[in-house]
């Protein structure tokens, strides 16, 4: 059994209500106490259990991650390794280690061992749902693309969770799940399950 779970979502821009909603009812469906709320101030990244950073122009979210100071403090709670993070399209660009093209105004933060390509589906195909095959889900997930990355390269102890033919789509290393679709605009929560599912391990382990 683990304490209250306090859960962040950044508040920057994209879909940060449709997350707030589908962790709640995450919550709620799994029986788990918990709560979930806007964060856009530094200091409330050093008291929650888990961060979670949602899409929009990760040029955009980069730059106010770095002028109000949320940058640093994520830094800091990403040396401690103890703070499941949740990146999803913009927010997966936002955890690479490196990005193959037009990345000069993105600060990384450098979080898993992966390079990915913005935008990398081309203007053909800017938005689609495909059904993918995730690792640890039974039944294929139809997943979301909005102007999405893709994770060319991953190294290290990144472990790939889902493609798309040869393109990685969902990857995790250790305590950070970055994927390039967007989960919040399903009403399928089996990827907040999932990420719930981390954070009650990363809490239990009261680091
Ligand atoms: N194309 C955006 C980017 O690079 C991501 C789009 C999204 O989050 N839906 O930053």
């Amino acid at each position: 059994m683990v304490g209250k779970i306090s859960i962040g979502v950044i508040g920057i821009q994209g879909a940060i209500t449709e997350h707030i909603n589908s962790i709640e009812k995450t919550l709620e469906e799994t029986n788990t106490s918990g709560k979930v709320f806007v964060v856009n101030k530094k200091e409330e990244i050093d008291n929650i259990d888990a961060l979670l950073i949602p899409g929009g122009e990760s040029t955009v979210i980069s730059r106010i991650l770095f002028r109000s100071g949320l940058y640093s403090a994520i830094f800091k709670r990403l040396e401690r390794k103890n703070l499941p993070i949740m990146g999803t399209c913009a927010g997966c660009v936002l955890l690479a280690s490196k990005i193959s093209n037009d990345s000069k105004d993105i600060k990384l933060l450098n979080a898993i061992e992966m390079e990915v390509t913005r935008n990398a589906f081309g203007r053909q195909e800017e938005s689609f749902e495909k059904k993918i095959n995730i690792e640890g889900l039974i039944n294929p997930y139809n997943a979301i693309f909005i102007r999405a990355p893709v994770i060319e390269k991953v190294w290290g102890s990144c472990k790939i969770l889902a493609k798309i033919e040869n393109k990685m789509v969902m990857v995790r290393q250790e305590n950070i799940l970055a994927l390039s679709f967007h989960p919040e605009l399903t009403n399928d929560l089996r990827i907040h399950k999932y990420f719930l599912d981390m954070i009650q391990i990363y809490k239990s382990k009261d680091l």
